[in-house]
């Protein structure tokens, strides 16, 4: 039996960089040390957190009083192909997810290309559902894992029961913090041409000389390389040579509003002086998702904001970055910006990430 480490500071598990010591922290790659985590964790009564590659997290500058279980649980296995052209690929929760989609990109099979270069682990992916440039991975989820922390039970959740949303989950909403997910099966297809839904992604892919005529192989391999490229135009690759990169994403969710809403902001937006249309795209069932990035820089908060050792990334207005500041910079520099489009809009921005420890 192993047990935790004591005073690890867990700035370095995270994509900003922030956020003071783990009284404890374990880091677990086998099912049998994520239990004996748990039972650790439930005989010392102390409070647990679960991280995975720490890319969507804030950990408070004072850090954490208790155990951080580090999901790092290895493994990938791919099925055979079956007779209808999809194959199963069964991920544990501690393998990186790029690494994922850069593996089965390579191995001509579709359905989480335009997931190119999301940081973080294959484990996390569930829990807010994630997605970018027209995908995300409830379209191609069809098993969750998991760990239920109360019971140390195994569970098997299909993707209909995941209760999967835009950047939500059973597992961020109703369940927050009761499972630990463990395996994902993805369904992923073979011979299927890569999912071009995003106008700017499309628009980059097609005019790439002879791109039409690619193989399918390539074609998806060429869709990877063009979303990492748009992504690292707006520092959305983690690299530590860009210190724009030091985020965790978009930090706040595009707001999604019903149809009174949205004509309540034209009404707001065009009585108080402002031109130009507000950018906004259909989110189903007769509702609109608003651009929060818009909202943000309307709000007073241009791409290159600073406030003290934070800012707003002069690459992309939704993602908050870490210039050498705290965590308790950033997240005022957040509430600054949340009030500020309030006051502007009377529209509420929701943050995306999660703040370990903020009950
Ligand atoms: C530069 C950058 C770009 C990004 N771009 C995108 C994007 O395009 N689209 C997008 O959706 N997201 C994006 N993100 C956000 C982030 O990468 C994803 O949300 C990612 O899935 C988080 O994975 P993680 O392993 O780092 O999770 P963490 O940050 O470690 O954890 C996030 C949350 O999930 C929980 N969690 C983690 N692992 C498990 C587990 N095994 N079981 C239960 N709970 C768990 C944690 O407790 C926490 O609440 C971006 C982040 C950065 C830094």
């Amino acid at each position: 039996m192993t047990g935790p480490d004591e005073h690890v500071r867990l700035a370095p598990h995270t994509t900003l960089g922030l956020g003071g010591p783990a009284r404890w922290f374990w880091s677990v790659t086998s099912g049998q040390m994520l239990i004996e985590a748990l039972r650790w964790a439930r005989d010392a009564a102390v409070p647990l957190w679960v991280l995975g590659g720490g890319s969507n997290v804030i950990v408070p500058d004072e850090g954490l009083d208790g155990l951080v279980v580090k999901v790092a649980l290895p493994g990938v296995r791919i099925d055979p192909v079956a007779a209808d052209g999809t194959v199963l690929v069964h991920v544990g929760a501690g393998e990186s997810w790029d690494a994922l989609v850069s593996a089965v990109v390579a191995a001509g099979l579709q359905g989480l290309e335009c997931l190119s270069g999301i940081p973080g682990y294959a484990g996390a992916t569930p829990i807010q559902n994630v997605g970018a440039y027209g995908q995300e991975v409830a379209d191609t989820i069809i098993a969750v894992h998991a760990l239920d922390r109360a019971t140390l039970a195994p569970l098997g959740f299909a993707a209909a029961e995941c209760a999967f949303g835009y950047r939500t989950s059973r597992f961020k909403a109703a369940d927050r913090d009761r499972f630990i997910v463990t395996e994902v099966t993805f369904r992923l297809r073979i011979h299927a041409p890569p999912a071009l839904r995003y106008p700017e992604l499309r628009r980059a892919v097609e005019a790439l000389p002879g791109y039409s005529s690619l193989p399918q192989g390539d074609a998806l391999r060429a869709v990877r390389a063009a979303v990492l490229a748009l992504r690292r135009r707006k520092s959305m690759v983690v690299d530590a040579a860009d210190p724009n990169s030091r985020s965790v994403g978009s930090f706040f969710m595009n707001p999604v509003l019903d149809a009174a809403a949205v004509e309540r902001l034209r009404r707001r937006w065009s009585t108080s002086a402002g031109s130009g249309d507000i950018p906004v795209f259909p989110a189903g069932e007769g509702r609109t998702k608003v651009s929060a990035a818009w909202l943000v820089e309307q709000a007073g908060f241009p791409r290159g904001t600073r406030r003290g050792g934070v800012g707003v990334s002069p690459n992309h207005a939704l993602a908050l970055v870490s210039l050498g500041g705290t965590s308790a910079e950033l997240l005022a520099l957040a509430l600054e910006i949340r009030t500020a489009v309030e006051a502007r809009f009377g529209v509420v921005l929701e943050r995306e990430p999660v703040v370990l420890g903020a009950g």
